[in-house]
């Protein structure tokens, strides 16, 4: 089905890829390919508070403080696995490194700041755990054994499993060093799907010996709406690419087919959130519609340093139109699996701007360890979870500074996260998610209290830390998870469907083999694919993808480790 113009319905890393390939690979010009989309970065966002105030997802929650920095996530990368995205990155200049390609800078970067966590895991009364003992027992490395060795034809089997049902009779294995970190490195729940937990054991197998220094780890220079999303626009920009945004698009036309199967679309609704507006855009035989899915990020809040976030209940708009797209036709997956289903795909983060290094210090004081190099993870000392077990109370990422190529020499950007944003806090005792910034400031000072090795406690500096804070902003993200809810494997359309004549779905909620999501690297792949497809260029052509899980090396590496 090659096709000459594409129309893409989401301005996310995926589609950019997707059109990137098609100008390079298939040959297109620029202004063959039009973009709509509510926003232009998706969830690889990040900046200065105020330059978001005005996005859709923000205008019902209006910050009285504007000031400091925002980033809904932070990001680690792995070129090892990330094979798709370091040849997307290899395509493009870089914005902030004038003569290197965007990959080279992320190398260059990487090469001089290498990941070494020496602070993964910290408990109240302990401190800094060995997070090398990975704590497993034979229970433990039998059932992990059989997801490593799970071949990919038979991962069906893990159909509407969730890792909680998989492990039911190992309770122990969630009061293990490895699945604190396991759960906190990738944002896995006991809720989450079996299926995609047996993918991230396949994929990332070589991670098994470096978890607790995070070794494999590899960083952009600043953060990934600078150094990745800001190339790709300005390199698709210059290419002649038309970006609409302040759109949404709500619903499709499809042509009639004999067997009714046959997808086809023939217009697209899309309105202006600017004035509510709407057009019906028809789409002729020969455009290709490349459709992201699915996004973490629709539907989030931010709040302030003084306001917390409050809980947008709109549900998402991409999955909003892949919804109609289902009732349509009955090969597109279950959106509901995954956005109707919040109390497990949610998470509360905050991106914390001082004024001064004196929290920073603080933290490379405790955790033994310069900026840049770390997840660190507060474990509790009592049970917190519905199985009456000890579990992670939060993370926090401490970027190299600057975070931002606007930053100040004397500024400082934190992010951190709530994987259970319904849980109470230790110091301040409401629920994360009701939380204000300047208390999400007050519970991680708290926290770092309980692994300070003194002599000079960080408590006795909470009020000049909190004074130093220029804002701290609570970001709300009923979606953060979803990719990972209990699923089966067809409740995600294939990338390019059967039966369809001009329809791609792209991102981390369409199915393709072997890739595991909520990986930047997915959602290239995805892009890249629906190019190739739409440009007539076989698949043999793809980046190729390295099999870790069948090299014996890694896997008798990663079996000696469990013993650890
Ligand atoms: C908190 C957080 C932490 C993360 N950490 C990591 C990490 O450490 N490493 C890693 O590799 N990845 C990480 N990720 C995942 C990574 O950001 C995603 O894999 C990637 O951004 C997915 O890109 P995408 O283009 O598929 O979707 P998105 O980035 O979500 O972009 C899709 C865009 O299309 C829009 N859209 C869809 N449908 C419509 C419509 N009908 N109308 C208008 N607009 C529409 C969406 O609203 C969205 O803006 C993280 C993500 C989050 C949120």
């Amino acid at each position: 089905m090659v096709k000459t113009k594409a129309v893409m319905i989401g301005a996310g890393l995926a589609n950019m890829a997707a059109a990137v390939y098609l100008i390079q690979e298939g040959h297109w010009r620029g202004d063959q390919i039009t973009f709509y989309g509510i926003d232009m970065h998706g969830s690889n966002d990040g900046g200065e508070a105020h330059d978001f105030t005005d996005e859709y997802w923000n205008k019902n929650h209006p910050l009285d403080n504007q000031t400091g920095y925002v980033a809904r996530g932070g990001r680690m990368l792995n070129y090892r696995t990330y094979v798709d995205l370091m040849d997307l990155l290899d395509r493009i200049p870089s914005t902030t490194e004038p003569g290197m390609t965007a990959a080279e800078d992320t190398r260059d970067f990487d090469a001089h700041h290498r990941t070494f966590d020496k602070a993964r895991l910290l408990q109240g009364g302990k401190g800094i755990i060995d997070g090398g003992k990975l704590g497993l027992n034979n229970k433990d490395r039998v059932l992990l054994s059989k997801l490593v060795l799970m071949p990919d034809d038979e991962e069906t089997k893990l159909d509407n499993v969730t890792i909680a049902e998989y492990f039911k009779d190992d309770p122990h294995m969630f009061q293990t060093n490895f699945w604190y970190m396991w759960e906190t490195t990738f944002a896995f729940r006991v809720e989450s799907s079996a299926q995609e937990l047996r993918r991230y054991m396949h994929q990332m197998i070589y991670e098994f010996t470096q978890i607790e220094h995070l070794v494999g780890v590899n960083r952009t220079r600043y953060n990934q709406f600078e150094s990745m999303m800001l190339p790709l626009i300005n390199y698709l920009k210059g290419q002649g690419v038309t970006f609409i945004g302040n759109r949404i698009v709500t619903d499709w036309e499809f042509a009639d087919s004999p067997m009714q199967d046959e997808i086809t679309v023939t217009g697209i609704h899309v309105k202006n959130t600017t004035d509510d507006t709407e057009e019906l855009v028809p789409i002729d035989d020969n455009t290709a519609v490349i459709f992201t899915n699915g996004s973490i990020t629709d539907s989030t809040s931010m709040g302030d340093y003084n306001t917390p976030a409050v809980e947008n209940m709109e549900y998402g708009i991409s999955a909003a139109l892949w919804k109609k797209a289902t009732e349509r036709f009955y090969n597109l997956g279950t959106p509901d699996k995954f956005f109707n289903d919040r109390k497990n795909s949610e998470w509360t983060s905050f991106t914390l701007t001082t004024k001064n290094h004196l929290l920073l210090n603080e933290i490379t004081r405790i955790t033994t360890q310069m900026p840049g190099n770390a997840l660190n993870s507060f474990l509790s000392t009592t049970p917190i979870t519905k199985l009456g077990q000890k579990d992670v109370n939060m993370s926090i990422v401490v970027h190299h500074q600057p975070h931002f190529t606007t930053q100040k020499p004397n500024e400082t950007v934190i992010w951190g996260y709530f994987l259970y944003p319904r849980r109470t806090g230790e110091f301040v005792h409401k629920q994360y998610i009701k939380m204000t910034g300047k208390e999400m400031a007050q519970e991680l000072i708290g926290q770092l209290s309980k692994v300070d090795p003194g002599p000079d406690n960080i408590k006795h500096k909470e009020a000049e830390i909190l004074d130093s804070i220029i804002n701290n902003i609570p970001v709300h993200m009923p979606y953060a998870s979803a990719l990972f809810n209990n699923r089966a494997k067809t409740d995600r359309p294939e990338v390019i469907p059967a039966h369809s004549t001009n329809l791609a779905f792209t991102g981390e909620f369409a199915e393709q083999p072997y890739q595991m999501i909520f990986t930047e690297q997915s959602a290239v792949r995805s892009g890249e694919i629906a190019a190739y497809h739409f440009a007539g260029i076989s698949m043999d052509h793809l980046v190729k993808t390295p099999r870790y899980d069948k090299d014996p090396k890694t896997l008798l590496k990663a079996t000696r480790r469990m013993f650890s």
